[in-house]
């Protein structure tokens, strides 16, 4: 978290972000949309603002919200929860995450992650003293895949908990069902809690099928999901997340939260709360579009890409894809994506900000960067232009 001479490290996504604007380099680092969503959305929390929802709300989040998770939980996946007791509000599923860990573990437990991991939760089990182990996602015929014997392998006696993410980012990976049903097999006989990322729930393409893990057997007992509004609804900067699982457990979370943000963003509950009931099928037929836009603009950013000379392994969820420079002869991915935005006015991620280092999957994924595809086509024409000068 702090470099050696004490100052807080960056985060890759506000170095990149960064880079970006100082070079005027076309942004494919950070992922959020270049289009807002719904106006009907944002009229929402414009009325809730005037309507004077200004003060601190309930601190597990207002009622109507948790009804409304709790309501799409249902509809989507079958899940039953009590909104009293079952659900509560975040400030965006980054604290849903860090609240999660910080309430659930104790120092010197075990979290086994899947590497690349999102990068706050690497950050997060270092401040819970936790110990973090990754075990790798490997390339097999084009495809990131888990090797369950892997993490069976990885689960010692101190290890805790498993944390998830499908949709998986950065390799844009959705773990199958039988994927999910080993692990949930591994969760049980360890007896371990489950922490699932799923933020990217419903953008998923080409058929692939979102499967929450705590839907399959004996798993709603030791799980929590945590999703949020910013990537379902195109609001990333509103920050309204949730946390829902076993009352017992949900419990352990609010009470770190407590002390964390207290409550979280008044007006934008109740227009989220109104997006997620879609009484009217509004918010349906946006994602739907959205979801349906991200797989065209995906396919778009992928051809680009291999024409300009990268592999790519091609998502099937999320904003993002991770694109191959060693056929460019870039073996350094961090080297390559600092030079980018300057030399072609392109910025990427590279994936090494999402493993830890010295490990197998570290170096095996060395020269491999992650660009984001939910910016508009005409901006995605642009930077795919642009990084043929890579040739
Ligand atoms: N988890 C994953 C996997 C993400 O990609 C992101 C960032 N978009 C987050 C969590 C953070 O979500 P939020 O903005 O709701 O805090
Ligand atoms: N989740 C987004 C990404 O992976 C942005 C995260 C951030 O800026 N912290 O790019």
């Amino acid at each position: 978290l702090v470099d050696a001479a004490g100052a807080v490290r960056q985060t890759v996504f506000a170095e990149m972000t960064d880079l970006a604007a100082r070079t005027g380099a076309i942004n494919l680092g950070q992922g959020f949309p270049d289009v807002d969503g719904p106006a009907h959305v944002s009229r929402a929390a414009v009325a809730a603002i005037e309507a004077g929802h200004n003060q601190y709300p309930p601190g597990a989040g207002i009622p109507a919200l948790r009804e409304a998770v709790a309501a799409h939980a249902a509809r989507h996946y079958g899940l039953d929860l009590d909104p009293d007791t079952e659900v509560l509000v975040t400030t965006g599923a980054t604290e849903g995450v860090a609240a999660a860990l910080l309430g659930l573990l104790v120092p010197g437990d075990e979290v086994l992650t899947l590497e690349p991991f999102y990068d706050s939760y690497a950050a997060v089990i270092a401040l819970a003293g936790a110990v973090h182990v990754p075990v790798g996602l490997a390339v097999e015929e084009g495809a990131f895949a888990l090797d369950v014997q892997a993490v069976r392998r990885a689960v010692g006696p101190r290890t805790r908990m498993l944390l998830l993410n499908s949709p998986h980012n950065p390799t844009g990976t959705v773990l199958s069902r039988s994927e999910l049903e080993a692990l949930a097999e591994v969760a049980r006989d360890h007896d371990l809690l489950v922490v699932t990322d799923e933020v990217y729930e419903h953008l998923t393409y080409d058929g692939a099928e979102h499967v929450p893990i705590s839907t399959l057997p004996g798993m709603a007992g030791r799980t929590l999901r945590i999703s949020s509004a910013g990537k379902t609804l195109s609001f990333t900067g509103w920050k309204v997340g949730w946390v829902t699982g076993p009352a017992e457990l949900v419990t352990a979370v609010r009470t770190v939260k407590q002390f964390l943000t207290y409550t979280s963003g008044a007006p934008f509950q109740p227009a989220v709360a109104e997006a997620l009931l879609d009484a009217d099928g509004a918010t349906h037929a946006y994602v739907a579009g959205l979801a349906a836009s991200l797989a065209a603009r995906r396919d778009l950013l992928c051809e680009g890409l291999v024409s300009a000379g990268f592999d790519v392994v091609v998502p099937r969820g999320t904003y993002f894809v991770v694109a191959d420079a060693a056929p460019l002869g870039a073996e350094d991915g961090a080297r390559l994506a600092r030079e980018l935005p300057a030399r072609v006015g392109v910025a990427g991620v590279p994936v090494s900000a999402f493993c830890q280092d010295g490990t197998a999957t570290s170096a095996a994924l060395a020269s491999r960067v992650r660009f984001t595809f939910v910016k508009r086509e005409a901006v995605l024409r642009e930077a795919v232009q642009r990084l043929e000068g890579l040739r």
